[in-house]
């Protein structure tokens, strides 16, 4: 069994993009320049925005956060995106979610310039997406392309169960293994990104565990801890864990731990390849936001 080293995959890559970016501004090129609109105070986004600002700023992309307090209206929100659309030197921006009850998430997601929507997260972006033509993909999907590419696991004629319909996760990874791979990509040899035969489940799924034991690869996004069990694989299975939740253990430091949704100790043994949580597919999602925020910035030009 091989562990699919989120850290270390998305180290390397992030040593990349700061040699890629660093070369640029060498030939006298500005930095790529990412912004985050963050509205309140919730004490979860926050960190999840330092954080990304801290990841950018690493490989020399300028981040900044614009932050509005949570009785900004939808009206004075709109205008600042339009803003941020018709700036040029303003190459991705990200509006950190959830947002006030009181503003449309849609509405606002919708506003943002799919050349900039460093999520992936437009309608524009998905539909392009779908047709396979180059869109900014969705970090988390993107970045579990990017992890099986660089293992070299090929994903061509194979059976992928994902379990999980998102439109942030499960739909778009869906769309990127059944899709011709006739897109090029660094690092990816075409047969590594799609050709592949797809089931899509969800909680209405029936006899998941038969869909299961038909499965080459597994990608779980349920957000259900212990949900994959061993008697649900079979002997040589990929299984990509996305799942991230927190479970009460008074052994931990801060009172709990985080696992994913798969029941690790089982499974994991019968995996020709397997990602833990932490340390699999969370960093490469970080590191996809930086991929992205480079795409958007080369397009630009
Ligand atoms: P959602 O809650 O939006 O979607 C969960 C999906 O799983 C739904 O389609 C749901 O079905 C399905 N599901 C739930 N329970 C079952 C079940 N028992 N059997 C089969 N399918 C089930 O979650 P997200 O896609 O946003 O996230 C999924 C998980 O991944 C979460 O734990 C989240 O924290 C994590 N995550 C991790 C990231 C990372 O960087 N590692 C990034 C994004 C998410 P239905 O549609 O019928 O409700």
């Amino acid at each position: 069994m091989v562990l699919l080293d989120g850290k270390y995959t998305a180290a390397t890559i992030r040593a990349e993009i700061a040699e890629r970016i660093a070369a640029l501004v060498q030939s006298g090129r500005r930095a790529p320049r990412l912004g985050i609109v963050l509205v309140g105070h919730n004490p979860a986004s926050e960190t999840y925005v330092a954080n990304k600002i801290k990841a950018c700023n690493e490989v020399g992309i300028t981040a900044e956060k614009i932050a509005f307090e949570d009785t900004v209206s939808e009206a004075e929100l709109l205008a600042r995106i339009d803003a941020l659309n018709a700036d040029p030197t303003m190459d991705g921006y990200i509006v950190q979610l959830p947002l006030p009850a009181h503003i449309d998430e849609g509405r606002i997601s919708q506003a943002i310039d799919w050349r900039k929507d460093v999520d992936g997260l437009t309608p524009q972006n998905i539909g392009r997406t779908a047709l396979g033509l180059p869109s900014l993909i969705s970090a988390t999907p993107r970045g579990i392309r990017e992890l099986l590419a660089r293992y070299g696991i090929q994903t061509a004629g194979k059976h992928v169960v994902v379990i999980g319909r998102s439109n942030i996760v499960g739909k778009p990874m869906a769309m990127l293994l059944m899709q011709r791979p006739y897109l090029s990509l660094p690092n990816m040899t075409a047969s590594a990104l799609g050709d592949a035969t797809v089931t899509v489940c969800h909680s209405k799924t029936q006899n998941l565990r038969d869909i299961c034991l038909s499965a080459d690869i597994i990608i779980v996004a349920a957000g259900q801890p212990g949900l994959l069990t061993a008697d649900m694989v079979r002997d040589g299975v990929v299984v990509v864990d996305v799942g991230i939740n927190r479970i009460e253990d008074a052994a931990a430091a801060r009172g709990y731990r985080l696992v994913g949704d798969v029941d690790f100790p089982s499974v994991a043994p019968k995996c020709s390849f397997i990602s833990p949580v932490p340390g699999g597919v969370g960093p490469m999602t970080i590191v996809s936001l930086l991929q992205n925020t480079l795409q958007a910035y080369e397009h630009s030009r």
